[in-house]
């Protein structure tokens, strides 16, 4: 089995007590089998744990939905008093995520966490796909899968085509694509299931009257469609079009609330700030993505 990952995946680390949106805050985190048997033992653990009804164990989130384990610091206080090899298996994993194939699995880096919105929205260079592992073990990828692979790969060097302005890859990747209004935006996301009212605050920026599109910031809306058809045109999404359009819409999304919310020229840090939101508040959420291709009818 093969491992691939994007380029910038081994410059990721946690930023820990530098994090202003920690991922130990506001999320359930839920409990795998072995690491339950492990904590069983521990007292201090054991009892800030909750079982649902389904069986499902998580952490007993505190005030603010923190987690019970994360200090005033901001640091985790498993890891402090344990050790790494303590945690569970979404807190080591996490912000990463994997697309599984018959050859090949691909694993890449969340775009909900800050650290790595900061990494991809700041990114200059061409994002390259490298080969991490390969334990020579060589099954046969299915002919979907095949195609797939080859799809995604033509459409990402046709995204990352430099030659020519980002809007005219869009166009040449997916003619269909609409140029939505700051309120389409809105129309389309604001009836969604939220986490945050922090987003309720960016989704309201767009019934201002403005344009949505920011201009001369190529290279952030190539990285971050790279990023959305690395990880959404994957072996269970078979459906490209919808995938495709999803990802190309996504960066419009972003740009276009960045710019209702931050004004005409905003920072890198400030997009990949609403990046980071849209995200966890849209890629995180099955159902909100299903909502939002149903709404912009591809085809
Ligand atoms: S969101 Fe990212 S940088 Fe922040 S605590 Fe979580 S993994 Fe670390």
């Amino acid at each position: 089995m093969k491992i691939y990952a994007p380029d910038y995946y081994s410059r990721f680390s946690c930023i820990a007590d530098k994090c202003k949106h920690s991922c130990c805050v506001g999320w359930e985190i839920d409990i795998d089998d072995l690491s339950m048997e492990r904590y069983r033992s521990i007292k201090d653990i054991y009892d800030n744990i909750v079982t649902d009804e389904n069986g499902v164990h998580s952490f007993k989130l505190c005030e603010g939905e923190r987690c019970p384990f994360l200090d005033e610091k901001g640091l985790c206080r498993l890891i402090l008093s344990y050790g790494e090899d303590i945690l569970c298996d979404i807190c080591a994993d996490h912000p990463r995520y994997r697309n599984f194939y018959s050859d090949r699995t691909e694993i890449g880096l969340g775009l909900c966490c800050e650290a790595v919105a900061e990494l991809i929205a700041g990114n200059e260079q061409k994002v390259k796909m490298v080969l991490l592992s390969d334990d020579g073990c060589e099954d046969i990828p299915d002919d979907c899968e095949t195609d797939l692979i080859e799809a995604k790969r033509l459409i990402t060097e046709a995204m990352q085509n430099r030659e020519i302005p980002y809007s005219d890859r869009e166009k040449a990747v997916l003619p269909s694509l609409k140029a939505y209004s700051r309120k389409e935006i809105y129309d389309i996301l604001y009836p969604l299931e939220r986490l945050s009212t922090e987003w309720d605050d960016m989704l309201s920026a767009l019934l201002t009257e403005g344009e949505a599109d920011i201009h001369d910031y190529d290279v952030v809306k190539e990285q971050l469609a790279v990023y959305f058809i690395f990880r959404h045109l994957n072996s269970e999404c078979y459906d490209l079009d919808e995938a495709v359009y999803f990802s190309l819409f996504s960066v419009r999304a972003i740009m276009c609330i960045a710019r209702a919310y931050y004004g005409e020229n905003p920072t890198i840090s400030e997009i990949s700030d609403i990046a980071r939101m849209y995200s966890a508040e849209i890629e995180y959420s099955d159902c909100n993505i299903e909502e939002i291709i149903e709404k912009i009818s591809v085809g």
